[in-house]
């Protein structure tokens, strides 16, 4: 295909994908991962790693939730800033996880060098883009903060941020050097094939549709097969399907698309972000932007693309660019895609145990190549040892979140107004 149209880009350039085959007939296993991203992956690699038998149950192939479709961002922390962590968490647990997601990057890198994987990884950093002073003012809180907790973090302003940022909208940038970019495809891919090779099975296209006690163990149920096991991890986030779950219910889910160039050269491409750092801007509806390994600029936001005509994602791309970066001129777009991000009120995740010898996790807010690794290895340990200090946070009940639906709807909405307000250039 040749024209603007939707394929995720990292499908694209990931053709040596892991595979699995269906699920037929009973089987037996120490532990049970549902879910083949990277939180899943990570957890049964560790598991492996330990002794266990271990196998991944994924309803489609690995890499169809959101660990093969982000923007490849390698973050550090939560969206939100460390001291709101610690005043959401109380001082002691807000810190524990402040300290474990503040080094999640380094997690994911040594996991890349570990397993030889070949995912574009950039340890370069990121840069938060202030797109006006209220942007600034923020970017200094969160300095001023990371600092505190010894994060090697740095607020660029004039000359530095402009060349760093390869456009002079930006009034301050904060570089975050903890962190990095990658192909969040080749990543989740290649902890699947470190997982195969170590001895675990991998199932794909067997989506659970039961989960059951049976004894002291757990029968957990596919179409055509089962997997008895004693131990079980939910890791199917925003993507969970079927009913077997309640897990699903304490996340609302939002959206979130990418728009790819063609492979973009020449002295002006060259300028856009050039020492590789990943970036994203200060707006409330945020644009992210960054380069591939190839030299295309990849676009994202909030919101779907997916049921939105070509001409307005194409009439978005342009407009974003045209403001960051104007001496590119006209440049042709090749691909959007769209996934989908478990959200909590507070942007905090949330870790269950809502059986014996059931753990899940949900609420990433966006935030899962760091995060879905270093909970993945928890979640193990945890399993392993049997040790609640193996985990970030403590366990929290499993709830409902009663306004899911209607917050989706309500931000979605918000999203596209925005959007289409940026296309007709009254916000911008
Ligand atoms: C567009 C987008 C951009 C993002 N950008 C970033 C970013 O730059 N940086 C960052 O850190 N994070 C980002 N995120 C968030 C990040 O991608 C996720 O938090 C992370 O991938 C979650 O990993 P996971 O393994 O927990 O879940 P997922 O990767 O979603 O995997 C869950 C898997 O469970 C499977 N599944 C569901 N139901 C069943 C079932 N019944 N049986 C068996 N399997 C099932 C699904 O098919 C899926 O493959 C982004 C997310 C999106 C969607």
């Amino acid at each position: 295909m040749t024209g603007f149209h939707q394929e995720c880009l990292w499908e694209k350039v990931t053709p040596e994908r892991a595979r699995g085959e269906r699920l037929k007939g009973e089987a037996r296993f120490d532990v049970c991962v549902i879910g083949g991203g990277i939180t899943g992956l990570t957890a049964a690699l560790r598991l492996r790693e330990a002794g266990r038998s271990v196998c991944v149950l994924e309803a489609h192939e690995v890499g169809h939730g959101g660990s093969g479709r982000n923007v490849g961002l390698v973050n550090a922390g939560t969206w939100i800033k460390p001291d709101d962590v610690e005043s959401t968490l109380g001082a002691k647990q807000g810190a524990r996880l402040n300290q474990v997601l503040g080094q999640a990057p380094a997690e994911v890198f040594a996991a890349i060098e570990r397993y030889g994987i070949d995912c574009q990884a950039q340890h370069k950093g990121t840069l938060h883009m202030a797109h006006n002073e209220a942007g600034v003012a923020d970017l200094r809180d969160r300095e001023a903060q990371w600092r505190r907790r010894g994060a090697d973090v740095e607020l660029l302003t004039g000359a530095t941020c402009a060349e760093y940022c390869g456009t002079d909208r930006i009034a301050a940038a904060l570089l975050d050097r903890r962190a990095g970019t990658l192909n969040p495809m080749g990543y989740t891919t290649g902890l699947a094939r470190a997982f195969v090779t170590r001895g675990g099975t991998l199932y794909e296209r067997s989506p659970v549709q039961a989960l059951e006690r049976e004894g002291g163990d757990w029968r957990v149920r596919s179409a055509d097969g089962s997997v008895l096991a004693g131990q079980v991890v939910i890791s199917t986030g925003a993507y969970t399907e079927g009913e077997w779950t309640e897990v699903r219910r304490n996340y609302f889910r939002g959206y979130y698309y990418q728009v790819a160039s063609r492979p973009l050269s020449g002295a002006a491409a060259d300028r856009v972000l050039p020492h590789g750092q990943g970036s994203w801007d200060t707006r409330t509806v945020l644009s992210s932007i960054r380069r591939d390994a190839e030299g295309r600029l990849l676009l994202g936001s909030l919101g779907k693309a997916d049921n939105k005509p070509d001409w307005f994602i194409r009439s978005w791309a342009d407009r974003i660019q045209g403001h960051y970066f104007p001496e590119l001129g006209k440049v042709e777009w090749e691909l959007h895609w769209t996934g989908c991000i478990d959200f909590t009120p507070d942007h905090l995740m949330r870790l269950f145990a809502p059986a014996p010898g059931v753990v899940a996790v949900t609420g990433y807010n966006g935030r899962g190549n760091t995060t879905g690794t270093v909970i993945g290895q928890a979640l193990a340990d945890y399993l392993v040892k049997d040790d609640p200090e193996a985990l970030p946070i403590p366990f929290a009940p499993v709830g409902k979140l009663r306004t899911a639906g209607l917050r989706s709807c309500f931000y979605e909405a918000g999203f596209s107004l925005y959007h289409a307000g940026q296309c007709l250039r009254v916000v911008l």
